[in-house]
């Protein structure tokens, strides 16, 4: 499915549940900007390669450009647009003066040395600087990037743009003016939404189990903290295998494994399972941390759960959606569950603007009280329209927007 069109559709099916000007629908549908550039990187050998670069800045109604940047072979226009329509959505959602954006560079990370990532990062921000600034535009670390190429994101970015500002770029290690609580941000938040997804619904989560495909950023974190509230890790997947285990997984030794090895190769605990009956292993919550379109209908027809909850942006196609939510399974969509990266992303902004330095206790504090809210605001319509908690996020946001645009008179 072109992922583009599942962004849309689920867009539009949840206006359609709702009063809705389609002047505001059909502005939104498509983003402000798509710039591609090709830059050149001198590579170890000596030799010359090129890359190709993206950035979607989808919209800016609510306030500067937000979204990661994400090195990866899969990097294309349509994948980047998805994603950047997406941190729109989630940054209204949150109630963040942000609008949203995505960028990305179509490599695999894990085949160049650090000296070739260094200068494809510093190389990819060259081409794009005049697009970036701390009130136009702020990338951040997303699936293949982290906190060292934000580093060297920002170094070219204060060298080239001759001007000595960290607030352009979040996710930044604590060094370089990083906020502390944000590498693990996302995961957090996944786990604040399924601990009140329980609450909600009056069931003891210790004891419970799940499956995790991606064992990366938000994969490792989110495990790491589900285990500490007792919850059993029985399936485990990334790009190179597929593992699981009725006794359950130690997940800081999978962390341990993963943080040395970049894979689960040569992890030695577990049954091997096929890539295609992963998601049908039976259990009580679902977590894709990886990436977008896994769950198709096959998967969706065969999957024995309670709740899926979406660490990674746009795991679930449609057809896949509308089975799960026929079998009485609920999910928790992307733009709500994966929205803490952001927040503390945010907050990462407002402290190197104010030159502020918030100890992790405060930062986890504040995206604690953040993710109840917005997740109880949600859930309310979902309550009172009978909607599902996609669709309230999708119309909470969109609302949120339009009504700006109108008191604007944006057009
Ligand atoms: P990461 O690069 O740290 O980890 C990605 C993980 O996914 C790795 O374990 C990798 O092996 C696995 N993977 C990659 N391709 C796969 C495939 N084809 N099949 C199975 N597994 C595969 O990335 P991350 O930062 O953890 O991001 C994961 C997801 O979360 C992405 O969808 C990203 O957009 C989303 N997200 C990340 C953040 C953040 O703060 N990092 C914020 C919001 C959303």
């Amino acid at each position: 499915m072109n992922l583009y069109n599942l962004v849309l559709e689920q867009f539009n099916s949840a206006l359609e549940k709702v009063e809705h000007d389609c002047n505001v629908l059909r502005y939104l549908s498509e983003p402000k900007h798509e710039i591609i550039t090709n830059f050149p990187v001198r590579m170890d050998s000596g030799e010359i390669e090129m890359f190709r670069g993206y950035r979607v800045q989808h919209n800016n109604t609510l306030g500067p450009y937000k979204g990661g940047i994400r090195f990866s072979l899969d990097v294309h226009l349509n994948e980047v647009k998805s994603l950047a329509l997406w941190m729109t959505i989630k940054c209204a959602l949150q109630d963040l003066p942000y609008g949203g954006a995505k960028g990305g560079v179509k490599i695999d990370p894990y085949k160049y040395s650090e000296e070739e990532l260094m200068k494809i990062s510093k190389g990819y921000v060259g081409s794009m600087i005049k697009y970036f600034g701390e009130n136009k535009d702020i990338p951040a670390p997303d699936m293949g990037t982290n906190s060292k190429i934000m580093d060297w994101m920002v170094d070219a970015y204060q060298k080239k743009g001759k001007i000595h500002t960290n607030s352009v770029f979040t996710g930044k290690s604590l060094e370089c003016g990083g906020s502390k609580g944000r590498t693990a941000a996302t995961g957090f938040g996944v786990v604040e939404c399924i601990k009140h997804w329980f609450w909600k619904k009056n069931i003891n989560f210790s004891g419970k189990t799940y499956i995790i495909q991606g064992f990366g950023n938000v994969g490792s974190h989110t495990a790491i903290l589900l285990s500490k509230l007792g919850m059993i890790c029985i399936g485990v997947a990334d790009h190179t295998r597929c593992l699981r285990s009725s006794e359950g997984f130690n997940v800081y030794k999978l962390n341990q494994h993963c943080k040395e090895n970049r894979n689960l190769l040569g992890y030695e605990f577990g049954e091997e399972v096929d890539k295609k009956d992963f998601f049908s292993i039976e259990c009580d919550i679902v977590i894709p941390a990886a990436k977008e379109l896994v769950i198709g209908k096959d998967e969706a027809e065969n999957m024995s759960c309670r709740m899926i909850a979406e660490a990674a942006n746009g795991p679930v196609d449609r057809e896949a959606e509308k089975i799960l939510l026929e079998k009485g399974v609920d999910i928790i969509p992307d733009i709500l569950a994966n929205s803490g990266g952001v927040v503390v992303s945010y907050y990462e902004w407002l402290q190197n603007k104010r030159c502020e330095y918030w100890t992790e206790k405060e930062v986890l504090e504040k995206l604690t009280l953040k993710m109840k809210e917005t997740f109880n605001k949600i859930y309310k319509d979902v309550e009172d329209k009978k909607i599902s908690m996609r669709d309230a996020c999708y119309i909470y946001s969109y609302k949120r927007i339009e009504s700006i645009i109108n008191k604007k008179c944006i057009f």
